[in-house]
């Protein structure tokens, strides 16, 4: 069903432009014409701030790679206008990554406009705000859970390892693992979050400092499984303590790019490393991701685990992120 963009009036979002010195961050009017190519128009209801977006809003990293553009790699909202097959006007949809929020227009703005191949409808018991609670940062950490899984991780294996545990993917990644029985090691440099990990299910926090030194080729073997979002030392250190014929899922750059080990772990203890990108994951991927979270995430943890950010406090709040001040996940209520 095909309805008119509701508005064809203007409307508020924040919008990235391309200086000579850097790039531009402002949140203004925008109008249609702002929108980019796409068959389903949606009014953003809800979005987040996940890592991506503090380096696509300050610019640190050339994260946006198209400008003009609306920054935000995710929200959730309400079809107004479709041509395409699978959605019409008032399903509930989410959007995680394809590119949005770096080369298309993405979730900071009261509408988008997008390619319905990108699109996943909400499952019935999560809500709008729920979704961007959940957000990308919380849809990785459950793709993360389904790669340990289909290595054959189970609950009776042992400890299972989170670093980063107090950000975003990390406290999901907590929550979710703790709710299938395993036993979670978290790791934080935020000692004083230890109340708040125990609370998400963790049974033990550990120091990550432990973890950022050159790591030995091979350790103690520790952990049955393992959910990194640092990259870097902390990788590497991960590694070497995996126990025998165990699996790492790998998913962030909060530490390093780089990745300072050697084949050891791999050779000689059968480990496997699995990388985690839900930029460009299949849409069945995703849709079974989202029941996954429907089924295994605490909907009262997540609310635990979740703010309210207010939409004007995103350029401040960007900064935050990047200097790993944010804990859990930032819900940002799109002003109506
Ligand atoms: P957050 O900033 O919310 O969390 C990152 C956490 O990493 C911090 O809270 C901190 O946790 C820890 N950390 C920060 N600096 C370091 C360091 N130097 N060494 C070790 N740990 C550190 O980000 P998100 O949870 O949103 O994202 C985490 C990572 O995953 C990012 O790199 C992000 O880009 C990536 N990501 C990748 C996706 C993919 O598709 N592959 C999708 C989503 C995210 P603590 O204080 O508890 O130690």
């Amino acid at each position: 069903m095909s309805q008119s963009l509701q508005g064809d009036q203007n409307f508020q979002g924040y919008q990235i432009n391309k200086t000579e010195t850097g790039q531009t961050c402002e949140l203004k009017e925008l109008s249609k014409n702002d929108l980019m190519e796409g068959d389903v128009t949606i009014k953003v209801e809800y979005s987040t701030l996940n890592y991506k977006d503090g380096l696509a809003l300050t610019g640190k990293s050339p994260v946006v790679r198209k400008f003009p553009l609306t920054p935000g790699i995710d929200f959730s909202g309400t079809v107004t206008n479709s041509d395409h097959t699978g959605f019409e006007a008032g399903d509930k949809v989410v959007l995680n990554g394809f590119g949005v929020g770096e080369v298309h227009s993405g979730g900071y703005a009261q509408m988008a406009r997008v390619s319905g191949d990108w699109l996943v409808k909400l499952p019935s018991k999560i809500d709008a705000r729920q979704a961007m609670a959940i957000g990308t940062a919380g849809y990785t950490a459950m793709l993360c859970v389904m790669a340990l899984e289909q290595h054959g991780v189970k609950p009776a294996d042992g400890n299972i390892l989170v670093t980063g545990a107090s950000g975003g993917v990390g406290s999901v990644a907590v929550a979710i693992l703790s709710k299938l029985g395993y036993s979670v090691v978290a790791t934080t440099g935020r000692m004083a979050e230890k109340d708040y990990l125990m609370s998400l299910g963790a049974s033990e926090v550990i120091e990550r400092q432990g973890f950022s030194e050159k790591a030995r080729a091979l350790y103690k073997e520790l952990w049955a499984g393992a959910i990194d979002v640092a990259g870097g030392n902390t990788l590497a250190n991960v590694l070497s303590q995996m126990k025998y014929g165990s699996a790492v899922a790998a998913c962030g750059l909060a530490e390093s790019m780089n990745l300072p080990t050697s084949v050891a772990p791999f050779i000689l203890r059968g480990i496997t490393l699995y990388g985690v990108d839900s930029v460009m994951a299949s849409i069945e991927k995703r849709q079974q991701a989202w029941s996954r979270l429907e089924r295994d995430l605490d909907m009262d943890l997540l609310e635990r685990l979740s703010f309210d950010l207010d939409f004007n406090d995103l350029p401040q709040a960007a900064i935050d992120i990047l200097d790993g001040k944010i804990r859990g996940r930032a819900i940002v209520k799109i002003p109506t």
